[in-house]
């Protein structure tokens, strides 16, 4: 009895493995078409400076967020897709055109908006985009081609990769001597911790929005997030709260002198010309 249970177990085992690898090759079929339709494009989440008075510095910077309209599916969220876009290879044309239009759509800013267009632009950073030899000398002339300065990009990279092989870190390093900045993504969620922080080539620390989410009701989370910024300021890091919803989590994070902050309290990401709007009513 318990061998055929398992039995039939293993069966709809099999089957859920086999739909997850059609689907699986879906995405990448659908990916691969998307990259030459132009069905990708990028919205951008302001972050917002948090001023010890209170006050908030709506043009301290935005972050690059890709999305795909999918002719079928509709707006696809990058968790559908980012994985499948790394283990397929396509994640190195997805990332070039993200950072190309980001630049791009960053010159525009500064040219319609002057000085309340946004100071830093953001964009995450796969993987295999580090593995990529060449990809330092792609950052040096995308951003020469639109007239940005080094310092104006930050580059996004998780823990689990600041953390990786020699290789890697030494792209990292490479990167930094362009003159971009490197920021820790979703901190507190990966394996690294407050006491190895030194040994990262990074500029900033975003803290994980699962901290942040509970700034206000949790004694627990408080301490995790003070903890996290006194560790950053002490090392000359600087720090971003992600997944600010309430004025009560912007409080509390404001309150631990956290220099910045991003979620939809403030605005969801937002497509170029809706972002303008924002920045201008502001
Ligand atoms: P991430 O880099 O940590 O980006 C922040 C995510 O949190 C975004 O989700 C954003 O929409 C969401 N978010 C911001 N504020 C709030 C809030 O107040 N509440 C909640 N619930 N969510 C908030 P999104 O755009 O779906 O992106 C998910 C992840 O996909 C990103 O996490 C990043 O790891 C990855 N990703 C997005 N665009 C790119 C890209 O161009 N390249 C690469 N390699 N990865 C990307
Ligand atoms: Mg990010
Ligand atoms: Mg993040
Ligand atoms: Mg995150």
């Amino acid at each position: 009895e318990a061998k055929r249970a398992g039995g039939a177990r293993c069966i709809a085992f099999e089957t859920a493995m086999r739909e997850r690898a059609a689907r699986r090759a879906d995405i990448e079929s659908d990916l691969r078409q998307a990259l030459v339709e132009d069905q990708l494009f990028v919205v951008y989440q302001p972050v917002v400076g948090l001023r010890p008075d209170g006050a908030t510095d709506h043009a301290a910077g935005v972050e690059a967020l890709v999305r795909w309209r999918h002719p079928v599916r509709g707006v696809v969220p990058p968790i559908e897709f980012i994985q499948v876009a790394e283990e397929s290879g396509l994640i190195g044309a997805l990332g070039d055109f993200v950072l190309r239009s980001a630049c791009r759509d960053f010159a525009a800013w500064q040219r319609d908006l002057g000085e309340r267009a946004p100071r830093l632009l953001a964009v995450n950073l796969s993987r295999a985009q580090l593995a990529e030899p060449g990809w330092p000398a792609v950052v040096r002339d995308v951003l020469a081609q639109n007239g940005m300065r080094p310092d104006q990009l930050q580059l996004e990279v998780t823990e689990s990769l600041a953390a990786q092989d020699q290789q890697v870190q030494q792209r990292l390093h490479e990167l930094k001597a362009i003159g971009v900045t490197l920021a820790l993504d979703d901190f507190g969620t990966g394996y690294s911790s407050l006491s190895s922080l030194h040994q990262l080539p990074v500029d900033t620390v975003k803290i994980d929005r699962s901290f942040v989410c509970q700034a206000d009701t949790s004694h627990h989370h408080r301490v995790l997030i003070e903890a996290t910024v006194k560790v950053a300021q002490s090392l000359g890091m600087s720090t971003v709260a992600e997944g600010i919803e309430t004025e009560a989590q912007a409080a509390a994070v404001r309150a631990q002198s956290c220099a910045k902050g991003q979620g939809y309290l403030f605005s969801r990401p937002l497509a170029s010309p809706d972002l303008l709007d924002w920045l201008t009513t502001r």
